[in-house]
């Protein structure tokens, strides 16, 4: 049970589980809860503290315990003011498992409530609440030991080590929390309580360093690679100049990445091949000379390359397709984005495999991969379905 005191009207009153309203004057009570909440995770912290020295094992796991009270709490009243506005809207709440213990999900729930609950973090808190969801799966999961998928969250984790946990990380990630709640107490009010004022330790969060080994910080994107071999995957993007997947400049590579034994760059290539980034001709000899890029690496890396968003891009050329009646021509809408041929061919090959053959032509000697589309009914229905899951 929780004591908490509504700071509309001073009533006190004890609560199990969760509320989202003063008993009394029916005022938002979410924030106080949370902050109740937050109150007890630094005892424990404190608790921990006063033990370290004496009781390490003792300490570390009080933390842990801390930390994982942090991320229930968050969990359980996301959820609860999810399935409010649920009822408000008269939907009866689908299942929703674990959904709130990820970000990602969390904002799509949320997304149908027309609400984002995240909206308010700048984007150093963003990043180092991502991290303490996943530090939580790390320490409940897997024994606090560092996995792969953790180390590219964190770059200063090593694989196989102890995660790091210090009572200064919990109480942070309880005041992003806040953050959050506060946001949503006044979502469920209107307007923001009078009584907030955003934790002194959200001054503290700095934007994660940047690992001199990986600055376009490519671990983190969700992906099986070694470093090597998306660093070699960005490079192609970089160096390919039409987009139209042509064979790849091995003595220029090879000069690139001089540091690299041609041992650990041809097992680069053949990892991007193994996932399909890249297609290797074994009937010319395979090896690092004789390889090109597939449509998955423009699709995945000219992010990272360019700077730009490949399903925006996607979804930008798809509607002036379907702006046009049956036939579109590839000249056409190269010439209304006003983009490059690198930037367009991928984007137009990418659309292109969406609908069956016998729509697609491509006729050689010219610059575009794919020289036109013609377009049925169903064709269009499939684009228009296309757009909505790109979108989503
Ligand atoms: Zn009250």
């Amino acid at each position: 049970m929780r004591k908490l005191v509504c700071d509309h009207c001073g009533r006190d009153y004890g609560l199990f589980a969760i509320g989202l309203f003063c008993p009394d004057c029916g005022a938002p009570n979410l924030r106080l809860h949370f902050s109740r909440e937050a109150e007890l995770v630094d005892d424990q912290v404190s608790l921990a503290k006063g033990i370290e020295t004496e009781k390490e094992e003792l300490a570390y796991r009080l933390l842990g315990n801390a930390h994982e009270d942090v991320l229930t709490a968050f969990e359980a009243t996301l959820k609860a003011v999810y399935f409010y506005g649920k009822a408000q809207a008269n939907v009866s709440p689908p299942k929703v498992g674990n959904d709130f213990q990820n970000i990602d999900k969390a904002l799509r729930r949320f997304a149908e409530l027309n609400l984002n609950p995240f909206a308010e973090l700048t984007d150093p808190e963003m990043a180092a609440l991502l991290l303490n969801i996943q530090k939580r799966h790390i320490i409940g999961h897997n024994l606090g030991v560092v996995d792969d998928k953790f180390a590219t969250h964190a770059n200063d984790a090593k694989v196989g080590e102890t995660v790091g946990l210090v009572g200064a990380d919990i109480q942070q990630f309880a005041a992003i929390g806040q953050k959050v709640v506060d946001g949503l107490d006044a979502w469920l009010c209107g307007s923001p309580s009078p009584t907030v004022n955003h934790s002194p330790l959200l001054m503290t969060i700095k934007e994660p360093t940047v690992d001199p080994d990986d600055p376009k910080n490519l671990r983190a994107l969700d992906l099986q690679l070694s470093l090597l071999a998306r660093k070699v995957a960005v490079w192609v993007a970089e160096h390919c100049t039409d987009g139209s997947r042509g064979f790849v400049d091995a003595s220029k590579l090879r000069k690139e990445f001089k540091d690299n034994s041609e041992v650990e760059l041809e097992e680069a290539v053949a990892e991007l091949a193994t996932d399909g980034f890249v297609e290797i001709s074994h009937f010319s000899g395979g090896g690092l000379t004789n390889f090109r890029p597939l449509l998955d690496l423009y699709l995945t890396f000219d992010g990272p390359a360019f700077g730009r968003d490949p399903v925006a891009d996607t979804v930008t050329v798809t509607e002036l397709a379907l702006a046009r009646p049956d036939s579109v021509r590839g000249e056409e809408l190269l010439a209304q984005t006003g983009w490059d041929l690198r930037r367009f061919n991928p984007i137009f090959e990418h659309i292109a495999a969406q609908i069956p053959d016998r729509g697609v032509r491509r006729y050689l000697g010219t610059k575009l991969s794919v020289s036109s589309l013609h377009l049925l009914a169903e064709d269009r229905v499939q684009l228009k379905r296309f757009v909505a899951r790109l979108k989503s």
